[in-house]
């Protein structure tokens, strides 16, 4: 066992393996790559990596992962991985295993929820070893950064403005503590020291020592230094919406040399942003965050060279002559060759007494993680059969006591993926209860009842929390006349086109496959009429579209 080094704060790698040869060589190796970054420790067995985590966590120092062989004597390598979450919960985890052992791996790491496996030999580490391991500390830093704050929000927690802000600093990245005013006693004392009146919250306090009292989400981004003002005065594409769609049409247009603008009225990720976990997307076979999959996306955009602006709203559509021009919502415009809608859809609204009153005071819409961390003990419900209120039921089922799922149907057969029911048999604080939906919700300021009306009658249950997921409702009110919908708003394109009633093709050649009523405009992802609302065929419709814009430039 190599002694942590106490004088040297690196975040550590630890590499467990009972052979020796093995270990000195998957050291050796990672030193190689990530030596000056991190210290690579190592254990020959699983007893022996508990005890030097323990030793770790007692010097406050950072595991950033652990990378355990499954064959060892006395503990495998799944069993030591599943400790080392109990010890270092966000520290990355990852199996290294034998060919002929890899489908056992697999089925071990859905178990335990392990961030991937590693085949030995992992020869050559270039392409083996290293662009794994990278990845997986690239993941580990985007969340361990939060540790070094960059703002301080203090606020009251039923507070829809707290909320609004801390959802803002957590979709966009931005490391941040949230102080409740009600619990803790630093919050007060913060408060009036700069001498801020409890009805100008959240107060967001910054690193440079400056305060934002109630800001809104575009201040504080202009605070913060996130990019909300285009730099060019004309593009080849302008894309509305930041979600996979978008973000996957920045990749391929920027890539491929158009001038590219993405402009997201929240922050990238879209609806996959707030999934704590995508299990069916290509290539992740043991998952990715949503959070996770919007970061890499959005800096490989960005690497390409797209500019991606946020917390900008687009309100409006035109075509001027060969132009097509997108409105913000403060007024500017940003013009360009071509269009791409991209802006997916929002949950539909519950339809009860009370639940209005309460939203954001308990009732979210969507998985709002940064409310989840509240919810230790308590009571839960998700409304919803479909996989969206699956995964968020399988999330936060980690941290309350318990999940009630509440389903309109007499099954969640019909509407939720096998291996998400799965999932939800297996753990002991979810119910589901069938053929029941909210009848009201109260609460003096904050939710703390739900009236439940189910097949033997009305219920009263007492619920700090209620999660909503019921179906969604396409963004679109800004697309204006010349761009055709659907009766619900969605946007035709392509061979819908045609039957559009009200909006005749006004060219000669047809359109492209994605190409809407108004030339030069096209669809990608949710938003479209008849699409299939997955994270996969947003991303696949939003590099086709780049093809076909192509196409367009071509022929204009
Ligand atoms: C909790 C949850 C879990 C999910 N899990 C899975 C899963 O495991 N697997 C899977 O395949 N699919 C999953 N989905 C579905 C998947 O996330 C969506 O199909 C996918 O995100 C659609 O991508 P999109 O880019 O078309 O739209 P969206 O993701 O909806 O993105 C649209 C973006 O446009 C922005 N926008 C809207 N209007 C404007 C405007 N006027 N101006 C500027 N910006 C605007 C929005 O803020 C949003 O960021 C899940 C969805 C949710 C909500």
């Amino acid at each position: 066992m190599t002694a942590p080094d106490a004088t040297v704060r690196r975040p550590a790698l630890l590499v467990v393996d009972d052979e020796p040869p093995v270990l000195r060589a998957v050291q050796r190796d990672l030193r190689g790559r990530f030596g000056e970054e991190y210290r690579v420790l190592r254990a020959g067995s699983g007893a022996e990596a508990e005890e030097l985590m323990r030793e770790l966590r007692r010097r406050g120092e950072a595991l950033a992962l652990v990378l355990a062989d499954q064959r060892m004597p006395g503990m495998s390598g799944v069993e030591l991985l599943e400790a080392a979450r109990g010890v270092f919960p966000k520290a990355k985890r990852a199996l290294l295993t034998a060919y002929a052992d890899t489908d056992a791996a697999i089925a071990a790491i859905n178990r335990a929820q392990i961030d991937y496996y590693l085949q030995k030999p992992w020869d050559p580490p270039e392409e083996r070893l290293y662009p794994t391991v990278e990845d997986l500390l690239g993941d580990w830093q985007a969340d361990a950064v939060l540790s070094d704050p960059e703002a301080r929000v203090i606020g009251h927690r039923f507070s829809p403005g707290s909320h609004e802000a801390r959802d803002f600093l957590a979709r966009n990245r931005v490391p941040y503590e949230w102080l409740e005013l009600e619990r803790d006693p630093e919050a007060q004392r913060l408060l009036d020291i700069a001498g801020i009146a409890a009805d100008r919250l959240p107060a967001v306090f910054l690193r440079d020592g400056s305060v934002l009292e109630a800001p809104t989400p575009l201040e504080l981004a202009g605070r913060l230094g996130l990019p909300t003002q285009a730099e060019l005065d004309f593009y080849d594409l302008v894309i509305v919406g930041g979600g996979p769609a978008g973000l996957a049409a920045a990749v391929y247009g920027a890539s491929e040399g158009l001038r590219t603008v993405l402009v997201e009225r929240e922050a990238p990720g879209g609806q996959a942003g707030q999934s704590s976990r995508i299990e069916n997307y290509l290539g992740f076979p043991n998952g990715l965050s949503g959070a996770d999959l919007a970061r890499r996306a959005h800096d490989q955009a960005r690497r390409f060279g797209a500019e991606l602006l946020t917390v900008q709203e687009v309100t409006g559509l035109a075509a001027r002559g060969p132009q097509r021009v997108v409105t913000l919502a403060g007024g500017e415009e940003l013009a360009g060759h071509s269009v791409l809608i991209a802006t997916g859809v929002a949950y539909r609204r519950l339809d009860a007494p009370g639940v209005e009153a309460l939203e954001g005071r308990g009732v979210y819409y969507g998985a709002s993680l940064v409310e989840a961390e509240a919810c230790k003990g308590q009571t839960v419900v998700v409304v919803g059969g479909a996989n969206s209120a699956g995964q968020a039921a399988v999330y936060l089922s980690r941290k309350a006591g318990r999940v009630l799922v509440l389903v309109r149907g007499d099954s969640l057969e019909k509407s939720m993926s096998q291996y998400l029911i799965a999932q939800i048999a297996a753990i002991e604080n979810i119910e589901v209860r069938t053929q029941t939906s909210v009848a009201a919700a109260e609460g003096d300021g904050q939710l703390d009842t739900l009236r439940l009306a189910g097949p033997d009658g009305e219920e009263e249950l007492a619920a700090a929390s209620m999660f909503v997921f019921i179906g969604a409702a396409p963004y679109t009110d800004w697309v204006g006349d010349r761009v055709g919908r659907d009766a619900r708003g969605f946007v035709l394109a392509g061979p819908d086109v045609a039957g559009a009633a009200d909006h005749r093709w006004p060219l000669e050649r047809d359109p492209f496959l994605l190409e809407t009523t108004l030339p030069g405009v096209f669809v990608a992802g949710d938003v479209r009429h008849r699409s299939i609302k997955r994270v996969a065929s947003a991303v696949g419709e939003g590099s086709m579209s780049v093809q076909f814009i192509h196409q367009y430039l071509a022929d204009a």
